[in-house]
C-alpha cells in the first residue's frame, strides 16, 4: 500500500512571496523598476543529482541545489539546507532574504542558498558524509572564498561544512579556510559562530525593550525550534534574566508558566531526547506554543509557521524572527494591526551571517580573533542595523519588516545602479 507523502510545512510558494514582498518594498521606497526587474530573480540556480551509497548497499541519487540571488556587494553567501520539504523555490526565496541581510548588515557579501531534499535524521553519519562529499564536488565550480561561502542551515551543522571543507580543499590540493564558515574551531571555525545568531537575536530584542522603556527581566518567552538557533536564543535569553515558559522541537514541546530548565534541555537533546520527552513542563503541541500566554514568541524553526488560520491567536506583543520567514505576509498584516512588534528575520537572525563573515576574514588572514571581540563587535553591527532600522521606522510610519527590507533593497539597488548593467 502506498503511504501518503507528508504534509511540507510550505503552504504558499515562498519565492512567490519574497518577490512580492520585494515588489511592496518597491513601491513603498520608490525604486525604479528597472532595477525590480533585475532584483526580482536570482541570478543562477544549479540542480544537481547526488548519487550516494547506503549503508545497505542501496544507491539513492537526492536532489540537491545552489543558488545565488544576486552579487552586486560581494561573493554570495548562504546556508545549505537539509530536510526533506525543500524546493527550488523555497532555496531560491532563501536566497534573496540573504542578500537584503547581508545588505541591511553592511556586509560585502550578496545573496546564496543551497538545499538537499533529504531526511538527515533518517541518514547515518557515513550516509551523510557521502552524500555531502558528492554534492560538495558537484557544486565546486560553484562555490569559492571569493565566489560564493555556504554555512550551516536547517538539518547541517559544523561536521557538515568540515566535510564540504575538506572536500573542496582536496580538490583544490590545499587547505581553502575561506570556502564555508559555520567550520569546527579546530580547523578553523570562529569563536562565537555557533550561538551568533541567537546572540544577534538577544540584541536586537534588548534593542527594541530599550525602546519601549522595558528589560529583558522577567520577561515570559516562548521560543519554536531547539536547534541551532532556538536552543542557543533560549539559552541566552534566560541568562539575561528572561522566563523561557516554553520550548519545542519537531516532535512538540513543554510548557511551565514558572521556567523551564534549558540547561537540562540542551543536555536531554544532546543525548538525542525530544523536546516533549523533557520533564520539568506540560506537553503542548507546536500550534499551542504560537498561542501561549507569554510576552515574547521566538520562531526559530521553519518558514509559514504563522498563517492568517492562526495569527490572531498569538498573544505575544513581540515576536523575534530567529527563523527566515516564519510569518506568511498575511499573518504578517494580522499581527501588525493587533499592534505586535515584530523583529524581521533579516535583522533579528542576522548575526549568524555576521559572525560567518568574521570567520571568512579569519580564515583568509589566517589570524583568529579572541571570543570577547567577535561578540563585541556583532553587537556593534547588530545594533548598528537596528538602530537604522527603527529610525526607519518611525519616520517613515511603516512596519520593521519594511523598514529594514527597505534599506536593504536601496543599497543593493545602489550598488547595480553604479556598477551598471554588463555588457
Ligand atoms: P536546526 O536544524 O539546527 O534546528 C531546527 C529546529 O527546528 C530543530 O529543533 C527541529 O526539531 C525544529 N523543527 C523542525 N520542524 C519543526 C516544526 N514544524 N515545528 C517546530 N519545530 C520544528 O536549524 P537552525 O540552524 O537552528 O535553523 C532554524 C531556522 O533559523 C531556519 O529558518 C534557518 O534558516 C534560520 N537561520 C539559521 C541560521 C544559522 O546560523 N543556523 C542563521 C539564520 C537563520
Amino acid at each position: 500500500m502506498a503511504t501518503a507523502a507528508p504534509e511540507s510545512h510550505l503552504r504558499e510558494n515562498p519565492f512567490r512571496l519574497a518577490q512580492q514582498q520585494l515588489r511592496k518594498v518597491a513601491d513603498t521606497f520608490g525604486i525604479d523598476d528597472r532595477l525590480v526587474e533585475v532584483l526580482r530573480q536570482c541570478k543562477k540556480a544549479v540542480e544537481v543529482s547526488i548519487p550516494t551509497t547506503l549503508d545497505d548497499g542501496t544507491v539513492r541519487a537526492y536532489s540537491g541545489y545552489r543558488v545565488t540571488h544576486n552579487i552586486a556587494r560581494g561573493p554570495s553567501k548562504g546556508g545549505i539546507r537539509y530536510h526533506p520539504d525543500v524546493t527550488l523555490d523555497e532555496v531560491k526565496s532563501l536566497a534573496m532574504w540573504m542578500t537584503w541581510k547581508c545588505s541591511l548588515m553592511g556586509l560585502p557579501f550578496g545573496g546564496a542558498k543551497g538545499g538537499v531534499i533529504c531526511n538527515p535524521k533518517r541518514m547515518s553519519p557515513r550516509e551523510l558524509e557521502g552524500m555531502t562529499r558528492r554534492f560538495t564536488s558537484e557544486i565546486i565550480n560553484e562555490i569559492g572564498p571569493e565566489k560564493d561561502i555556504p554555512a550551516p542551515d536547517v538539518g547541517t551543522n559544523a561536521q557538515t561544512m568540515a566535510w564540504i571543507f575538506d572536500t573542496y580543499s582536496m580538490n583544490k590540493g590545499h587547505s581553502v579556510l575561506g570556502v564555508v564558515t559555520g567550520k569546527p574551531l579546530t580547523i578553523g571555525g570562529s569563536l562565537g559562530r555557533e550561538e551568533a545568531t541567537s546572540r544577534g537575536a538577544t540584541f536586537c530584542l534588548e534593542s527594541a525593550l530599550r525602546m519601549q522603556q522595558r528589560g529583558v527581566e522577567g520577561l515570559r518567552v516562548a521560543v519554536q525550534g531547539f536547534g541551532n538557533v532556538g536552543a542557543y536564543f533560549a539559552k541566552l535569553i534566560a541568562e539575561a534574566g528572561a522566563t523561557v515558559v516554553a520550548i519545542s522541537d519537531s516532535s512538540g514541546g513543554i510548557y511551565n508558566p514558572n521556567g523551564i530548565d534549558v540547561a537540562a534541555a540542551f543536555a536531554h537533546k544532546r543525548s538525542g531526547g525530544s523536546i516533549p520527552e523533557l520533564k520539568g513542563g506540560e506537553r503542548i503541541t507546536n500550534e499551542e506554543l504560537i498561542a501561549l500566554d507569554c510576552d515574547v514568541f521566538a520562531p526559530c524553526a521553519l518558514e509559514q509557521v504563522v498563517t492568517e488560520e492562526n495569527a490572531d491567536q498569538v498573544k505575544a506583543q513581540v515576536i523575534v524572527e530567529g527563523a527566515n520567514g516564519p510569518l506568511t505576509p498575511a499573518a504578517d498584516e494580522i499581527l501588525d494591526a493587533k499592534g505586535v512588534l515584530i523583529l524581521p528575520d533579516v535583522l533579528a537572525n542576522a548575526g549568524g551571517v555576521v559572525v560567518s563573515y568574521f570567520e571568512w576574514v579569519q580564515g583568509l588572514q589566517e589570524y583568529f580573533w579572541k571570543e570577547d571581540e567577535v561578540n563585541a563587535r556583532l553587537r556593534e553591527i547588530v545594533t548598528r542595523a537596528f538602530d537604522e532600522t527603527w529610525a526607519t521606522y518611525q519616520d517613515r510610519n511603516i512596519t520593521m519588516r519594511m523598514a529594514a527590507y527597505g534599506l536593504a533593497v536601496q543599497r543593493v539597488a545602489e550598488a547595480t545602479v553604479t556598477r551598471g548593467l554588463y555588457p
